[in-house]
């Protein structure tokens, strides 16, 4: 283990992305982003809280993070510049100050033609660039009902990280040095804006499972540090449920996430599991 580093990951925070997709518009993202902003600062909540906004948003939202929100992109590209119309880069992330980005989302995988290369090239730029990655995986309805959920985690997660050049626990793990750069969200597209989230058992076993393929394939450090969040109908009612899970450390919150009163109220019961 990289000297100091198993401390400072050891303190048990919880971590709340919420996902804004294709939704607000300039007065409302920047409104919303301020109460959150505001509410964090009041309340002074040990909680790590991030917001992955449209990419128009970003360099104005920036501003108004007071260090208390992360902010997120929702993807980047893996090539540092070129002629890719309508992408963008994590150079250009980085000289906005945005902490990083979600890759992989089943958004993009379903819609965007994106797969387990594609994800894990961006998850590898945004490492090697210092920035956070959160790498979303998850079983569809179908693979689940035929028992192949575990077999498709594993092969997502080993194809991401063979397409990101991150070839091992030393490189992984120093890129927690200052605080954690590598996220994977749980995400089962079945649960995924349906209303039908998975039961925190299932939940609880998946992460598990993703725990020990980053033990087995990186090194045991690996699987104990990584930062596994669930994402799936997750709503103030039943955040505590996924939270308190041993295994999970943190929700990836789409619909939710969109009411500020409703995104307050899941900050609240999360933090409430945490020691401050
Ligand atoms: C998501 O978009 O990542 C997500 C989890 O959406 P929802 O919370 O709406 O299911």
């Amino acid at each position: 283990m990289i000297e100091g580093v198993a401390e400072m990951l050891r303190e048990g925070k919880k971590y709340l992305i919420g996902n804004w997709k294709m939704f607000k518009d300039e007065i409302q993202a920047h409104a919303h982003f301020h109460l959150l902003a505001q509410f964090l600062a009041e309340k002074k909540i040990f909680l790590d809280v991030a917001i992955a906004a449209p990419s128009v948003f970003l360099s104005d939202l920036v501003r108004k993070t007071q260090n208390l929100v992360t902010l997120l992109a929702q993807n980047v590209h893996w090539e540092r510049e070129g002629p890719f119309t309508g992408e963008i880069s994590v150079p250009m992330l980085r000289s906005l100050g945005v902490s990083g980005s979600l890759v992989g989302h089943s958004e993009r995988r379903l819609s965007f033609g994106e797969n387990n290369v594609t994800a894990g090239k961006r998850m590898g730029a945004l490492l090697r660039g210092g920035l956070k990655a959160v790498l979303c995986v998850g079983e569809s309805l179908e693979e689940r009902d035929q028992g192949r959920w575990s077999r498709v985690l594993e092969t997502q997660v080993c194809q991401a990280f063979e397409a990101s050049g991150v070839k091992n626990a030393f490189e992984i793990l120093g890129s927690f040095a200052q605080s954690p750069l590598l996220f994977v969200a749980y995400e089962p597209v079945w649960a995924i804006g349906s209303g039908h989230a998975a039961s925190p058992a299932q939940a609880q076993e998946a992460h598990s499972f993703l725990r020990n393929i980053f033990s087995f394939y990186f090194g045991r450090d690996v699987g104990e540090y990584v930062k596994i969040l669930y994402g799936g109908s997750v709503k103030a009612s039943n955040i505590k449920d996924f939270l308190s899970c041993p295994d999970i450390d943190g929700a990836l919150v789409g619909g939710a996430s969109l009411n500020v009163q409703e995104f307050f109220q899941m900050c609240e019961r999360a933090a409430s599991l945490v020691k401050g």
